[in-house]
């Protein structure tokens, strides 16, 4: 995965203007693992930059998916949740807590075999699992 500095340094070459809201939005988006929807990095960055505005910060995830540094993982009418590492890969989502972790394993090679079925241009696939991850069976057998 690319290091902050190192994307900062690509996007000023694309003319990307960097700010330093811009910029922690950025290192928080490849420091955590958790998957923030827009909403908690907009809470994780006011700690630092109190003016920072929403606006800021969907306008900030916005441009690093449109180069290609960000995953937008949809969940229908749920918040979307963000991951600073573009590169396809598996998650699994706890339906108690909506805690989203990643599964690491090789990318399941289908997407040829789709292609040539269905007639698609097929450009990637998602795959998540779902369940109650460890704390919350933890929880469910307390009570
Ligand atoms: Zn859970
Ligand atoms: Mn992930």
């Amino acid at each position: 995965m690319l290091e902050a500095i190192e994307i900062l340094k690509q996007l000023k070459t694309k003319g990307v203007r960097f700010t330093p809201q811009r910029q922690a939005i950025l290192e928080f988006l490849l420091e955590t693992k958790s998957h923030p929807t827009a909403d908690e990095i907009y809470q994780h960055v006011k700690a630092k930059f109190p003016g920072v505005s929403l606006g800021t910060i969907y306008n900030t995830l916005n441009m690093l998916k449109e180069h290609g540094h960000l995953l937008e993982l949809s969940y229908g009418d749920m918040s979307s949740r963000f991951d600073g590492n573009p590169r396809n890969h598996y998650h699994i989502v706890c339906s108690k807590c909506g805690m989203v972790v990643d599964y690491h394993s090789p990318l399941i090679d289908m997407d040829q075999e789709v292609m040539d079925n269905s007639g698609f241009l097929i450009m990637g696939h998602r795959m998540e699992f779902y369940g109650v991850c460890p704390d919350c069976l933890k929880d469910e057998k307390l009570n």
